[in-house]
């Protein structure tokens, strides 16, 4: 899941970003209104975490002109004062929920899971499943044969991408945008790092064996036995 976080405090960005990172998301921070919009221009995110009170362009705004662009990313609207006309503004802007500052990472996570189960780019069903390796969405359980494999947040966020991409090549680059982000991040040793923990795990117990590796290329995660 990617996520755009566009809040000019610094302080929480920060804050709010590594507790997000720690869950497994990729986030962005944008610190500006405009900034928000020029990321939304260049990146498809999952959700968008907007504040309402940004320098240059208000939240609102933001909000309102995504909304109008006929972008439909999922929006979670951060707002100051519990006041319902905050709220409504919010939601009459376009946004799909709200969250009232200040608020526990928590509390935050909870409302990303209920918004991501609403986001129309996730599937019908919270399970996906490649030969008998399956991924729960919504309780976070791996199991490949109906044994169960613990996965650290980032390799989950790995797989995850993969089940989502089954048959398909994930080159390195794909896989540093989609799990990590452009600023923090360009080593891509460290994707094969991952990987190669991910496959530990998922593969060397199991047949058939399901993460190829493409010389030169990148990944894939296939029943085809061709390599
Ligand atoms: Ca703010």
């Amino acid at each position: 899941m990617r996520i755009l976080l566009v809040e000019d405090e610094r302080n929480i960005s920060t804050y709010v970003k590594r507790g997000l990172e720690e869950q497994g998301y990729a986030v962005d921070a944008a610190y500006t209104g405009r900034e928000a919009l020029d990321w939304v221009d260049s990146v498809s995110f999952d959700i968008i975490v907007l504040d309402i009170l940004l320098p240059e362009l208000d939240g609102l705004s933001v909000c309102r002109e995504l909304r109008k662009r006929g972008n439909r990313t999922v929006i979670l609207m951060l707002t100051a004062r519990d006041s319902v006309d905050d709220r409504v503004t919010g939601l009459d802007a376009g946004a799909d929920d709200y969250l009232v500052k200040p608020f526990a990472i928590k509390e935050l996570l909870a409302r990303l899971r209920a918004l991501s189960r609403r986001s129309a780019e996730m599937p019908k069903t919270s399970v996906l499943r490649v030969a008998n390796l399956s991924l729960d969405l919504a309780s976070h359980r791996v199991t490949r044969d109906g044994r169960p494999i613990e996965l650290p947040a980032k390799e989950f966020s790995i797989l995850e991408y993969f089940m989502r991409n089954a048959g398909r090549v994930l080159t390195r680059t794909m896989i540093t945008e989609q799990i990590w982000n452009y600023d923090s991040f360009n080593q891509s040793n460290v994707v094969d790092v991952y990987i190669r923990n991910l496959r530990r795990k998922i593969d060397d117990a199991f047949e058939p064996k399901l993460l190829r590796t493409l010389r030169g290329v990148g990944y894939r995660l296939s029943v085809e036995d061709e390599n």
